[in-house]
C-alpha cells in the first residue's frame, strides 16, 4: 500500500487559487507522486469559496490571527474554523503519514505567513488557519512546505520522518526520533 500524504491542492496543478490559477510543483506531482498516494486539500474552496475569489490575508495577533478578505474586509475566521474541525475529523481516519503545505498562504501556510494590523501594516508572521489547526491536531505527523521540500537537507529529513511515521503509525508508543526543525 502506498504511503498517504496530504497536500495543498494547488501544488498538484489544480486551478483552485484565488486568481483561478495553480501553483503546480512538478517535483511533488510527478516525482514524489510515483511513490505516494496524495490526498489533496484546498481549505478555501472546500470551505465554500468560489474560484476566482477575493484574496484574503491574516489580521490581528500573529499567534491567533483572523482571516479576512483584503478589500471588502469579510471575516471568514469562524466559518473556516468550523470547516477545519470537520475536515480534520475526516483526515484523522484517512491514514495520513505526512502533509505538504503551500507556503505563505493565509489558509495553508505552515510558517512565515504575513500578519497585518487593521490598517494593512505588517506586524508579524504566523501560520495559516488550516495549517495551524492541522499541526495542533496531529503534532507528531511530519509536515513541510514546498519551499523547504526543495532544500536537500529538509527534504531528506522529511522523507526519513515520513517513512518512519508510516512504518510505525500503528504503534501507540512511537515518537519521532528528532524534532521537526523545519516547522
Ligand atoms: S494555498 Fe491552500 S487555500 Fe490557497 S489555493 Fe492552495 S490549497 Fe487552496
Amino acid at each position: 500500500m502506498k504511503i498517504k500524504v496530504g497536500v495543498s491542492s494547488c501544488l498538484l496543478g489544480n486551478n483552485v487559487r484565488y486568481d483561478g490559477n495553480n501553483k503546480l510543483d512538478t517535483y511533488i506531482k510527478e516525482t514524489l507522486g510515483r511513490h505516494v498516494a496524495f490526498i489533496p486539500v484546498c481549505p478555501e474552496v472546500e470551505y465554500g469559496l468560489p474560484v476566482p475569489r477575493e484574496a484574503m490575508h491574516l489580521v490581528g495577533n500573529p499567534v491567533s490571527p483572523r482571516i479576512i478578505t483584503v478589500n471588502t474586509r469579510i471575516d471568514h475566521t469562524e466559518g473556516m474554523k468550523k470547516w477545519v474541525n470537520k475536515r480534520l475529523d475526516l483526515l484523522e481516519g484517512a491514514g495520513l503519514s505526512g502533509f505538504i503545505f503551500k507556503s505563505k498562504s493565509p489558509s495553508s501556510g505552515l510558517k512565515d505567513v504575513p500578519v497585518y494590523d487593521e490598517h494593512g501594516r505588517l506586524i508579524g508572521h504566523g501560520r495559516g488557519i488550516f495549517a495551524r489547526s492541522f499541526v495542533e491536531r496531529f503534532p507528531l505527523l511530519p509536515v513541510i512546505d514546498e519551499v523547504d521540500l526543495a532544500d536537500p537537507v529538509f527534504r531528506r529529513r522529511f522523507f526519513r520522518d515520513l517513512f518512519s511515521y508510516h512504518k510505525n503509525r500503528l504503534n501507540p508508543l512511537y515518537r519521532p526520533s528528532s524534532g521537526y526543525g523545519y516547522r
